[in-house]
């Protein structure tokens, strides 16, 4: 899995924020991967992609052939790099993109409503399942409801609504987990003066970023997520 495509963003802003991701998150964190901890990452994307929602750890140790004890280390392994995570009694409850937490960040696709961790990652589920999504989020600052309809399987931006969103990409990262920190700050907005209305007010930590258009936004998502399909294909035959 070699996580991102450079070559799928195409301007600065989009390599500012997806240079600014891979440094604080991935890069460190996702390299190198063993072959058990490819696998079980893998059988749980499957899972969030064929069913809409984590997988049960016993079903994870069915599908990669370990007992639930051993199926339940390497998730901690996993955890531990950041892939994904897990809640007090070890329950899969998140899988980037993919998260069963609260979130304002909803994609219809294959038939499910999948939550997502953040803004880059609704626009990355997609080109990762191969197929046009529906994104339903809202404006951070006004909470205004957003839809964004994507084309040519999740890679290019179709019908947007209202038709001036953009992103923020915030650089805030701690704590070894994206999803309590950086994911927080990776947001829809109406428009600009709604960003800048929202940095205005936000804490100092929270107006480090680059502000993207939907669709470098989009390839920042395509990047990280695309390649993903790689690694999905083999479980998931039937979408
Ligand atoms: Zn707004």
């Amino acid at each position: 899995m070699t996580i991102p495509d450079w070559g799928a963003v195409t301007t600065p802003q989009a390599q500012d924020a997806l240079t600014a991701i891979v440094e604080a998150f991935i890069g460190p964190k996702w390299d190198k991967l063993d072959e058990i901890e490819g696998r079980i990452h893998c059988i749980v994307l499957s899972g969030y992609a064929a069913g809409g929602r984590a997988p049960a750890t016993a079903d994870v140790a069915a599908a990669a052939g370990l007992t639930l004890d051993g199926a339940a280390s390497v998730l901690r392994r996993l955890s531990g790099r950041d892939l994904l995570i897990l809640d007090a009694g070890g329950r899969i409850s998140g899988a980037y993109p993919f998260t069963d937490g609260p979130t304002e960040h909803h994609v219809e696709a294959n038939g499910l409503t999948l939550g997502a961790m953040c803004a880059i990652d609704a626009l990355g589920i997609g080109a990762m399942l191969e197929r046009d999504v529906v994104i339903h989020s809202a404006c951070r600052h006004c909470a205004r409801p957003l839809t964004i309809r994507t084309r040519c399987y999740g890679r290019e931006v179709d019908q947007v609504e209202p038709s001036g969103i953009v992103v923020w990409s915030g650089h805030r990262y701690a704590a070894g987990c994206a999803a309590s920190s950086l994911c927080t700050v990776q947001a829809f907005f109406c428009d600009d003066a709604h960003l800048e209305a929202w940095r205005a007010n936000s804490p100092a930590a929270s107006r480090e970023g680059v502000r993207l258009s939907l669709a470098e936004a989009l390839e920042v998502g395509v990047a990280i997520f695309a390649p993903m399909r790689m690694e999905l294909s083999p479980w998931i035959p039937t979408i």
